[in-house]
């Protein structure tokens, strides 16, 4: 366990646990982090506790990250607003190198005329978007976060129990013990005795805990599921092709299939090699069997799948598998709590839109949160936290909606919603008011 910002460590930083903080935000993932950044420069006298599972590895900035289930080898694609939210946040200038701007986004349905053009230039915009390593996006914010003297953060913590009180929030704890080498905390130690809980008290609980969190079980918060019966496969490749700043969306009957453009390799005396992030969606049962395949006979089928716009497919990197589904709960508050993120709702990466979404959702929080401290008011105040729910609902709904009926409109091989679909592709891209529409949803890069 790392105790932060002081630097204590180990037993020493077990002893010092806090009892009582002003808010406690369960889950150090890219939800939890950034609303630790955007309270503590909103709202610096908050005495912010972040609890986080996993050990945050040693960070060096001149390396990403390396692995944690928060910053993994997924790429993010940041939409404008939340690239201004990361300018505000006066972190742009250290996660720019790492980002590629989007200019061009190219839709397409395999085996079909419909076809799709977005240019950043036509929509005047200088980009729709930026794409980030979130093993990047781990550096910056958690080396910002440590900076930050009102936001404690505690690592290898894991939370184990949740309940709400009339006058506060309680989440019990427990610290990584001696024997546990799992990198979770919680564990028992080499004895097998469990480790003992601690509590921690707080006018507002936020849990941003993922999608299957058991903070929202705690809660009584219910969740809708749907199982899309998809599974992504997330890996990075190099091209043949230079990628001119260009993300693929292509729909195929199987499943969607993402391509981004990354920052090139360089070589040592050879040209720069493009290297792509590329998110392909299957059903499970497909996507088991094919990321189990060499790397030569991944990338033909690969090949097969998306054709020949990229060029071929030189290279393909370690791959990863994230099982899809949408989660969705309807309600995220309750007085002395609420869910975000992961934690309120989950979506398919088609569109790229989730953690834009659960951007947005941290940024009208802390607005509220702002507002409660400036009228003197109880953090954890029931209608102040339903109000932030209701601002919320349309933006989640549209966005829901939105991504819902891409993954169901487009994953199917049926005669009639391949050739609507088609009409509607090729109609967009010949309908000159179409554009401007769909870029402020298309994957999520444009939305303001
Ligand atoms: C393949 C794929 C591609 C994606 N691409 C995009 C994209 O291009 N653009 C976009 O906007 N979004 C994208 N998303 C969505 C985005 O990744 C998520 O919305 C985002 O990561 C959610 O972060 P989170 O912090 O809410 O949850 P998580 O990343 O799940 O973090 C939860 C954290 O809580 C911790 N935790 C859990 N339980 C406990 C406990 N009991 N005690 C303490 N800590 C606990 C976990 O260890 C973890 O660190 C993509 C998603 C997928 C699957």
């Amino acid at each position: 366990m790392t105790a932060r910002p002081d630097g204590t460590t180990g037993e020493a930083a077990a002893a010092a646990l806090p009892g009582q903080a002003d808010l406690v935000i369960v889950g150090g993932g890219m939800v939890g982090v950034t609303l630790g950044l955007l309270l503590a420069q909103r709202l610096p006298a908050l005495r912010v506790v972040l609890l986080e599972a996993t050990r945050f590895p040693a960070l060096d900035p001149e390396r990403p990250l390396p692995y944690t289930p928060g910053f993994d080898a997924r790429n993010t694609a940041l939409s404008r607003r939340t690239i201004q939210a990361f300018t505000d946040l006066g972190l742009w200038p250290q996660l720019q190198p790492h980002a590629t701007p989007i200019h061009h986004i190219h839709v397409s349905d395999r085996g079909h005329f419909g076809l799709a053009r977005l240019n950043a230039a036509e929509e005047n915009v200088e980009s729709f978007g930026q794409v980030m390593e979130n093993a990047w996006l781990g550096v910056v914010l958690l080396a910002a976060l440590k900076r930050c003297p009102s936001v404690t953060v505690l690592d290898g913590v894991r939370v184990t129990g949740l309940r709400t009180a009339a006058d506060h929030a309680e989440v019990s704890l427990v610290a990584g013990a001696p024997g546990d080498r799992s990198g979770q905390a919680g564990g028992e130690d080499a004895a097998g005795r469990a480790p003992e809980a601690h509590v921690l008290r707080a006018p507002l609980v936020v849990a941003a805990d993922g999608t299957h969190s058991r903070s929202r079980d705690w809660l009584g918060l219910s969740a809708s599921w749907r199982d899309y019966g998809q599974t992504a496969l997330v890996t990075t490749v190099a091209t043949s092709l230079p990628h001119a700043h260009t993300a693929y969306e292509r729909f195929t009957g199987d499943g969607p299939i993402a391509l981004l453009p990354l920052p090139d390799e360089p070589g040592a005396g050879q040209p720069p090699q493009t290297r792509r992030s590329l998110v392909w969606a299957l059903a499970t049962a497909e996507a088991e069997r094919v990321q189990a395949l060499p790397d030569a006979d991944f990338a033909a089928e690969l090949q097969r799948a998306f054709g020949r716009r990229a060029g071929r497919f030189t290279r393909v990197g370690r791959r990863h598998a994230y099982p899809l589904q949408l989660m969705v709960a309807p309600q995220q508050a309750v007085p002395r709590a609420l869910i975000l993120g992961n934690a309120a709702h989950s979506l398919h990466p088609v569109a790229g839109q989730g953690f834009n979404l659960c951007l947005r959702d941290a940024l009208v929080l802390v607005e509220h949160l702002a507002a409660a401290v400036r009228d003197g008011a109880d953090l954890g105040d029931a209608a102040r936290l339903r109000a932030y729910e209701a601002a919320r609902q349309q933006d989640q709904a549209q966005i829901i909606r939105f991504s819902d009926s891409l993954v169901r409109g487009f994953s199917s091989n049926h005669p009639a919603l391949s050739l609507l679909r088609n009409i509607g592709l090729a109609g967009f891209d010949l309908m000159p008011g179409a554009k401007p529409a769909l870029a402020r949803y298309a994957m999520g890069l444009s939305h303001v």
